[in-house]
């Protein structure tokens, strides 16, 4: 089992007034460890386990900070997003080899002096060696963002799944945080999902392009202890996207 785990930026941060993550939370990063070096552990018993991780930005820097602004075009914006990932992805790795797992960083954005390039070849070495693979840059491309990055690396490296880790444990027919109503859905189709205005749980983009090639994507609560290595263990938690 080789999973891509996309986190975004927002968990990675402090909770502002607006209960939106910024900035960079050890503490946060340190018991995301704990639950990958959990996750490897568990693996050990089910078959082995490899984890990716794509890391977003949003704790510091979206392109869509500067839409409006006239003097910052949009490729420089997307830009500094990305260079936000590539921040956090670092960061995240130091955390988790002080946290004992094995890792590496590679960026799809080469800023050569802070991180290696990602080569398919190379996350592949790195994969055998035991590592855990953390991706920074997205796609390297502006106009995207990490969610569609996140499915394009999970295809390029042959992953049995997307898991996106989120604040609610699931799609949901509205959003829960504002809505008393909304219902949790266990299961959707890749249509439904892209074509229901009320899911904005992932970006449409990387919702079609896990359609084209059928790739699945579990939603789920990260902030539950034991989830990610429930969803690496292909127990039925959160919302499946297939
Ligand atoms: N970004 C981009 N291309 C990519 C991935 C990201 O241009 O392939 C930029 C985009 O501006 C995005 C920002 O980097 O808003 C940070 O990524 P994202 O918003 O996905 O972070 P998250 O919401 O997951 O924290």
């Amino acid at each position: 089992m080789r999973i891509l785990l996309k986190l975004s930026g927002e968990q990675l941060g402090y909770e502002d007034e607006q209960g939106k993550g910024s900035g960079f939370n050890v503490e946060r990063a340190k018991w995301i460890a704990g639950e990958i070096r959990q996750t490897l552990a568990d693996a050990l018993n089910n078959g082995k386990t490899e984890i990716a991780i794509m890391v977003g930005g949003g704790n510091l820097v979206r392109g869509v900070f500067f839409e409006g602004n006239d003097e910052i075009g949009q490729t420089t914006a997307d830009n500094a997003g990305m260079l936000a990932t590539i921040i956090n992805a670092t960061l995240l790795g130091d955390i988790f080899k002080a946290e004992g797992i094995p890792t590496a960083v590679l960026s799809n954005v080469s800023v050569s002096q802070v991180v290696d390039d990602f080569t398919y070849r190379r996350a592949e070495s790195h994969f055998k060696k035991g590592r855990v693979v953390i991706l920074a840059g997205g796609t390297g491309r502006p106009l995207v963002t990490t969610d569609t990055g996140a499915v394009n690396l999970a295809l390029e490296l042959g992953c049995d799944l997307v898991a996106k880790a989120t604040k609610v444990d699931g799609v949901y027919t509205a959003d829960p945080t504002t809505n008393p109503d909304a219902e949790k859905i266990e299961q959707i189709s890749y249509e439904q999902a892209i074509n229901d205005e009320q899911i904005r749980v992932m970006d449409k983009a990387a919702l079609g392009m896990a359609g084209d090639h059928r790739m699945p994507i579990v939603i789920f609560e990260l902030l539950q202890e034991g989830n990610i290595a429930q969803v690496a263990a292909g127990k039925p938690i959160g919302t499946r996207i297939s």
